[in-house]
């Protein structure tokens, strides 16, 4: 990764979205299926007002191991994170201290009715976090975010927003 220095150095950008959980399944579905649905989300699709859009993306399924990985971690702007993962591992390291930009998306996906008060523990963490409660949660989220970041539907908002972000990412990973 270069240094980003203005928005030609970040676009067309290609946003990795990444799931960070132990099971194949979410909320009972296959990731992979879930992963197929995501990607037909408009804005990074090729198709009406979107054609030629300069934003794709990719979806990654990691487990737990991933984490300890904090280069793999940091460079994604959308991640989600099993609930259970947030507390046993450096991820809540991450999530309390400047680890990871405050700008980039974290959406906790609580899938067990075990945890107690799931919510009050999430909202601990102290800084913005989405959570989900299911699939539907999953893809509303992917779309606000994606919708947020396209530039054929914010302009140089999406653009100048990618730029602080990766901004953000470089100083944490290469110091
Ligand atoms: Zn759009």
């Amino acid at each position: 990764m270069n240094k980003p220095e203005s928005v030609n150095d970040v676009w067309p950008h290609k946003e990795t979205v990444i799931f960070l959980m132990d099971s194949k399944s979410c909320f009972g579905e296959s990731i992979s299926d879930l992963i197929q649905v995501l990607e037909s989300c408009e804005h990074i699709g090729d198709q009406g007002i979107h054609k030629g859009n300069e934003l794709s993306a990719t979806f990654h399924h990691f487990n737990r191991e991933k984490v300890g990985e904090f280069g793999e971690v940091v460079p994604n702007s959308l991640i989600f994170v099993d609930f259970s993962i947030v507390f046993d591992t450096d991820f809540e390291v991450y999530l309390r201290g400047n680890s990871i930009p405050r700008s980039t998306e974290i959406v906790i996906l609580i899938q067990s009715s075990d945890y107690s008060n799931p919510r009050q523990q999430v909202k601990n963490l102290t800084r913005s976090i989405e959570t989900a409660t299911c699939t539907d949660d999953v893809l509303k989220e992917t779309e606000r975010y994606f919708k947020r970041i396209c530039p054929e539907c914010q302009g140089d908002l999406a653009k100048n927003w990618v730029l602080g972000w990766e901004k953000k990412v470089y100083q944490r990973v290469h110091n």
